[in-house]
């Protein structure tokens, strides 16, 4: 009798703990379910912001066109006042630059309207491609160059301010690419590295950076600029000629 009672009771407890474990494993596999669905759920919600955020940007861009129909070609203009798709880094604002001080009192990229409608082309070209141009520097005041030069006195490394440099004209600006997300292509050196690496004609790098520069050079000669030997970074506007100018721009929200 005793044995009977022992056999019931091991194959009872047997029973129970089967049915504990099994509850066990489906509530983790519900609970595994619900966070998957609630991952899924935010990854859903995250492409539908980044829809929502697309879709704004292209309503901002169709007001920008109208926007550019408005622009005179000789005025100084803000290039984030025109377009939302630039990456601006100004280098010049900071002190990650070869001078490591900070020249300019905040970063703004002016250029003029000719040379901005020009900018924002070749970015239109850039995009289609899954890319956008990443500023570093673009009008630079003339007394700004006076400083640089007094700073780094090597027409090597800053031009000259008794002839200035197209930066002063505000048809310069010193550029690379990134990704749609911002991440910045290998162009095979830093943005002022003063050596032969930067060099158009220099061919010891992969052949990414090369089709990465040629990729930047293509598109920008399409639009009216043309490069400089040393310094892959850099396209002058070619199409229109300005004097040199001290317009200053303003910090701040103004
Ligand atoms: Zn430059």
């Amino acid at each position: 009798m005793v044995k009977k009672i022992l056999f019931i009771t091991f194959f009872a407890l047997l029973f129970s703990c089967k049915e504990t474990s099994v509850t066990t494993m489906t509530s983790a596999s519900t609970l595994a379910l619900l966070e998957r669905s609630k991952a899924i759920q935010l990854r859903a919600e995250k492409i539908e912001r980044h829809m929502r955020e697309w879709q704004d940007s292209l309503d901002r861009f169709e007001k920008q066109n109208v926007l550019q129909n408005t622009i005179n070609d000789n005025d100084f203009v803000d290039i984030e006042k025109l377009s939302n798709y630039f990456v601006l880094d100004m280098k010049y604002a900071t002190k990650d630059n070869f001078l490591k001080k900070a020249v300019y009192s905040c970063a703004k990229c002016y250029v003029r309207g000719v040379v901005a409608k020009a900018l924002i082309k070749a970015n239109q070209d850039f995009m289609k491609k899954g890319y956008r141009i990443k500023l570093f520097d673009c009008y630079r005041p003339h007394s700004v160059q006076k400083k640089m030069w007094k700073i780094f006195p090597n027409p090597g490394y800053v031009a000259n301010p008794k002839g200035g440099s197209v930066h002063n004209k505000g048809a310069a600006v010193d550029i690379t690419l990134t990704d749609l997300q911002g991440n910045q292509l290998d162009m095979g050196t830093d943005f002022d590295h003063f050596g032969k690496e930067a060099h158009h004609s220099y061919t010891e790098l992969s052949d990414k950076v090369i089709s990465n520069r040629k990729l930047l050079r293509e598109i920008m000669e399409k639009h009216g600029f043309s490069i400089i030997k040393t310094e892959w970074w850099h396209y002058n506007f070619k199409n229109k000629q300005f004097k040199i100018s001290d317009f200053k721009w303003k910090c701040g929200n103004l």
